[in-house]
């Protein structure tokens, strides 16, 4: 770009004809508006369809907005009080049609003409099968011309810039004027020919032009595809380049063998045949290890897929070449849990497994460091205590996180500076299943694994909803489950730790327990955020031990405990979990080899999303299909795992619905990429320029996953 488009891009908004200081300052703080291009990039969100003229007698209720000329006639005001509204007849050769306006009603009852002809412009409404238009836009049929009907943008505004004038007309204005001063050379191709070619793109400023102002559908049409293809496949070029940038100049260990315990392991103690998933991302695993770059995988296996014992034989892979590995977990109660798995797991091949939490202390801290910093130890497994600075190993050759979400960027980046000379191999491993669309976006510099199949013998967990009315049959339910000599948990939400209503409610709901489960008969562990580590760990033993038949806790148990006994699991206040949350407990039971069952307890009033929710619970054990609902449910930028993902880069894609399109940009990519790795090649300056002139700012984008 030239520096005189630069200039011209970057002139402070106030300047453009039409705008001046006080609507600036609007611009500015309600839409955060600053300069020229920031109002050419700000896009309608939706376009009034003025070329065609609808009649009154095809209108109906499958239309939206309806544009009609006619005559209007019997303005009139009817009802009282609060209730008053001005109603008018609309007649065109083929019928009649009401107008209605609830507000405004003295001005519009003084300003129509009756017995003139309007071009009438608006959304229908259908009450008791009769249609009409609130509020519709209205024009003298006399003071249109021919020519001015078009696609009309629609912006984004609010109250006090509609009060200062900048309402769905006056931004319309704006843009015009804007047109006036940003011509082609302003707007510089960014993509080369054959990209154009290939995907049948129209050029870019011919896209910024018909965002705002097409002339026809297709127009339109054609400028949503150019300016989405620019925000997706810019972003994916901008990953793939920084993944082929990190694999080519991040040295890592170089893993050559897989060692004898490795070996060992998979003949003789390991308790199952791996399922297929298994293998093949052991196998991909082992391929990272042993190419000599750097290993950064994420690996996705939904709840109860076996994630644990890829954990277990790439670390000894990692001892296998003489290096150290570590496991963290979020929570206390997982990381010992862990802990006890791989004493089990690991027994009888002489490797040295450790346990660091924060409750570790004094001289049993002391002792654990240096036989870290000194190898004698080998697995390192523990909670975010292990990323403390004091906690120094000899070689650390692998690091695992096990539940991905709770851990932040800045955290893992901790664990990358505990390596020698190059970072430890890193394995992210989550439960939470990344629908693919987001797997290509937020971790689109990561190399990905799936589990997509669980262990042989699972029983699908059957899902119930019901409401404070059938709370008798509920007790009865569990108390059947048993005799049968089954153990149940009851979760209650726990939003924040330190909510004092959540544990009120935790509370009353034991209390009221022990008046249905007395205890003369029944066992029950009770477990909640405000309990100390301790006292956690020794209810859970307790249910773990068969010793309680309830286990009624918050949402700590949310991650990793496994009690294959469990086989129900009630969960009050259902719509207060997201969709993933309510996936993640479920896991917790189906783990046995008996039918299992999950029920959902909510009040009767729920939202619309929270209906979506439960129904959707009630259909599909399937993570991959529970995560994509979440995602269309609540959007992108609320999805776990997707914060600092720059999600915000995308005004005008959606990456659920152009999800074809993401996928095509990303091919593209990758074969851009793999030729021409710098973007060096004459072809391709374009992207190189605009990619560096774009695309390097932007936060969380280092070379951290
Ligand atoms: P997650 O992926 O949720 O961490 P785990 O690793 O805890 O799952 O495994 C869940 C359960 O399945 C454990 O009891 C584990 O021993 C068992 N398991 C794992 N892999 C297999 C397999 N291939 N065959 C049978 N059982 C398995
Ligand atoms: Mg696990």
């Amino acid at each position: 770009m030239s520096s005189n488009a630069r200039i011209i891009l970057d002139t402070p908004i106030e300047y453009l004809k039409g705008v001046g200081p006080v609507k600036a300052d609007l611009l500015k703080k309600e839409l955060k508006i600053f300069t020229y291009k920031d109002l050419l990039h700000d896009f309608p969100f939706r376009h009034l369809d003025k070329t065609q003229f609808h009649k009154i007698r095809e209108v109906n209720r499958s239309y939206e907005y309806v544009q009609i000329k006619g005559i209007i006639n019997k303005v009139q005001i009817l009802g009282n009080a609060r209730k008053k509204r001005l109603s008018a007849v609309l007649k065109d050769d083929t019928g009649l049609m009401e107008l209605v306006w609830f507000k405004g009603i003295t001005w519009f009852e003084k300003n129509i003409v009756p017995g003139m002809e309007y071009i009438v412009y608006g959304k229908i409404n259908v009450f008791n099968g009769r249609i009409s238009i609130p509020h519709p836009e209205l024009e003298l049929a006399s003071k249109v011309k021919e020519q001015q009907s078009h696609f009309a943008p629609v912006y984004h505004s609010t109250e006090k810039l509609s009060a200062k004038g900048l309402d769905a007309k006056g931004r319309r204005t704006l843009i015009k004027n804007l047109f006036e001063v940003i011509k082609e050379d302003l707007v510089p191709e960014n993509l080369p020919d054959y990209l154009l070619d290939k995907m049948d793109l129209i050029t870019r400023f011919e896209a910024f032009k018909n965002i705002h102002f097409p002339s026809n559908k297709d127009a339109l049409e054609a400028a949503t595809l150019r300016l989405k293809f620019d925000e997706l496949f810019f972003f994916q070029l901008r990953l793939i380049q920084l993944k082929s940038k990190r694999k080519k100049n991040l040295k890592g260990y170089h893993f050559q063998e897989l060692g004898e315990n490795f070996h060992l392991f998979y003949k003789e103690k390991i308790p199952f045949e791996l399922t297929g998933a298994q293998k093949k991302v052991i196998k991909e695993i082992r391929a990272d290890l042993g190419s000599g770059a750097h290993m950064n995988r994420l690996l996705q296996g939904d709840v109860g897929s076996g994630k644990t014992m890829v954990a277990v034989m790439s670390m000894l892979i990692a001892l296998g070449n003489g290096y150290q590995a570590c496991l963290l977990a979020p929570t206390e109660i997982l990381a010992q849990q862990h802990y006890k798995s791989f004493l089990e797991n690991l027994e009888g091949l002489g490797i040295e497994i450790a346990f660091l939490s924060g409750s570790v202390k004094g001289k049993k801290r002391k002792v654990l460091l240096e036989d870290l910093a000194t190898g004698k130890i080998n697995i390192l497994l523990g909670t975010h205590a292990i990323l403390e600075d004091p906690v120094k190993f000899k070689n650390l050759g692998l690091a695992i996180t096990d539940e991905q979400h709770r851990f932040g960027v800045a955290q893992r980046a901790k664990l990358w500076h505990k390596g020698l000379s190059c970072p430890p191999h890193i394995l992210v491993m989550t439960a939470t299943p990344i629908p693919r669309t987001l797997a290509m976006t937020s971790y689109g510099d990561l190399d990905v694994s799936v589990i997509d199949e669980l262990p042989p013998g699972r029983k699908l967990v059957e899902t119930m909803h019901k409401t404070e009315a059938n709370r008798l049959w509920v007790i009865g339910f569990i108390k059947k489950r048993i005799a049968e000599g089954r153990q149940v948990y009851i979760v209650y939400p726990l939003i924040e730790e330190s909510s004092k209503l959540d544990l009120q409610n935790l509370m009353q709901g034991y209390e009221s327990l022990l008046r249905d489960f007395p205890k003369e008969q029944y066992q029950i562990s009770i477990v909640h955020g405000r309990m100390k580590a301790a006292d956690k760990e020794l209810e859970m033993q307790r249910f773990v031990k068969k010793e309680t038949q309830i286990m009624i806790a918050t949402t700590v148990i949310e991650v990793g405990v496994n009690v294959p006994n469990a086989s129900l699991m009630i969960i009050e206040n259902t719509e207060r979990f997201g969709l993933s949350q309510l996936h993640q407990l479920r896991g917790r039971v189906g783990r046995g080899a008996d039918q299992s069952y999950c029920i959902l307890m909510t009040g009767n009033k729920l939202s619309k999303e929270g209906i979506e929710r439960i129904q959707t619970m009630c259909r599909t054990n399937d993570g991959f299909l529970i995560a994509e609902a979440d995602l269309k449910l609540r959007g992108p930028g609320n999805v776990d795992n997707t914060q600092q993902s720059g999600f915000d880069l995308f005004k005008i894609s959606d990456i659920v619905k152009d999800h074809a399109l993401i996928k095509t940009c990303r091919q593209l990519a990758i074969r851009i990429i793999e030729k021409d790795n710098t973007l060096e090649h004459p072809l391709n300056i374009k992207l190189k320029n605009f990619l560096e002139a774009n695309y390097q700012l932007i936060k969380g984008w280092s070379n951290i996953s």
